[in-house]
């Protein structure tokens, strides 16, 4: 789960991070009276969206008076905000954060995550922070410093000034980026997040350390125990059809292919997408309807395929383990009787009751196409999808 920059701010703050002060708004006239608030004479007016790059793509802008503040904040609220991480269409500016412009003396790169190859939180800093640190990360790896942290110790004092040191904070800021440091792996730790980044860190003209941008990430698997991180949920920012398939506790992501993808069990789901790519074709999600599906969660998981405009076939592909296939067929004649079903779908069922189940779908009187094999199915999905079945 992401969440926005401000939000990230408050986390940060609340573990001793020092974060300029600001105002999240939802409004010109907000983002007016945020900045009178403030107090100049310089604000920074950033958009708020789970993606970064908004610099570059024009999503923060540096105000000298309250009238720039005004005029930047109409540009940037409801912009469609492109940046590297939104992909072309970009994303909906619906909220801003204005902030007191900082006296950035040098911009420094900090970030913590999860590695599974040590097993470890690893916090990575660079000196060469600010907008282009994936371009230095490439082509200057040797400026990229990292730490894997012992999680029965935490971030220790001499680890945290050795990496600022490395970093090039001078002598009389360590203390203040120890500081900053260890609350920003404090924070990352007790909210169990997957990513907590901090670019750029900078340093100001009178040598304080302060976080001028925040990015979190959190394990979905841990937000059952954090409820506070849960709260900052921002629905606006995520994928409709994920949204609407988690309420029915269906693993969905979409994808950008044409075949709609109804599957039990992540594995299968897996091989289920290559085997479509393999012979030619595009899935338009993974999906993933669990051990118990129900007919109500298989129809509702059709719906959500098929609002999908560019949805050309799809195929129901399933495992009849614990999950008997006739309960299966049953589930998917009630959905494709529910849904009004205006595109081929293929069926593969094996396993218990794949007699009973097939004969159900074939005395259904529905326009199924049955496959036995992965090949089978994969081949008529991508023949159906392409106008040929
Ligand atoms: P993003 O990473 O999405 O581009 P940032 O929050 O890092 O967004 O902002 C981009 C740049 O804008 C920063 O690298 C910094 O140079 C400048 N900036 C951001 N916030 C402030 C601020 N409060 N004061 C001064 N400059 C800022
Ligand atoms: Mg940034």
């Amino acid at each position: 789960m992401k969440i926005h920059e401000y939000q990230g701010k408050e986390i940060l703050r609340k573990y001793g991070v020092t974060v300029p002060r600001g105002i999240p708004c939802m409004s010109v006239e907000e983002a007016v009276k945020a900045a009178e608030t403030l107090g100049g004479p310089v604000w920074v007016v950033k958009a708020q969206i789970h993606a970064g790059g908004r610099g570059k793509g024009g999503g923060v802008k540096v105000a000298k008076s309250l009238e720039q503040v005004k005029e930047f904040s109409e540009q940037i609220l409801g912009m469609q905000l492109v940046t590297h991480q939104t992909g072309p269409e970009g994303q909906k500016v619906r909220r801003l954060l204005i902030e007191e412009g900082a006296d950035i003396k040098k911009e420094l790169y900090v970030s913590l995550v999860t590695d599974r190859v040590s097993q470890r939180v690893v916090l990575m800093a660079s000196s060469e922070g600010g907008m282009d640190i994936e371009e230095v990360a490439e082509s200057h790896p040797e400026l990229l410093h990292s730490i894997a942290i012992d999680p029965s110790i935490g971030l220790t004092d001499a680890e945290a000034a050795g990496i600022a040191a490395k970093i090039g904070v001078p002598e009389g800021s360590i203390a203040d980026a120890v500081t900053n440091l260890q609350g920003l792996y404090k924070a990352y730790w007790e909210t169990d997040s997957s990513l907590a980044e901090i670019n750029p860190l900078i340093l100001t003209g009178s040598g304080k350390v302060i976080a001028l941008d925040a990015k979190f990430n959190f394990d979905a698997n841990s937000l059952f125990r954090q409820p506070e991180i849960v709260a900052y949920r921002d629905l606006d920012e995520e994928d409709p059809a994920e949204v609407e398939a988690s309420k029915f506790d269906l693993a969905y992501i979409s994808l950008d292919g044409n075949i709609g993808c109804l599957v039990n069990g992540a594995g299968l789901a897996m091989a289920t997408m290559d085997t479509i790519k393999l012979f030619g074709g595009e899935p338009a999600n993974f999906l993933d309807v669990g051990g118990g599906a129900t007919a109500e969660k298989v129809t509702e998981a059709f719906k959500i395929m098929l609002k999908n405009p560019g949805l050309k076939a799809i195929l129901v592909n399933i495992f009849g383990g614990i999950m008997r296939c006739d309960v299966i067929a049953e589930g998917v004649i009630t959905a494709v009787k529910a849904v009004s079903l205006n595109v081929p779908l293929v069926v593969r069922m094996k396993g218990t009751n794949e007699d009973l189940g097939k004969k159900m779908l074939a005395d259904s009187g529905l326009p199924i196409i049955a496959a036995d094999t992965m090949e089978d199915a994969a081949k008529s999905v991508v023949a159906a999808a392409a106008g040929q079945a």
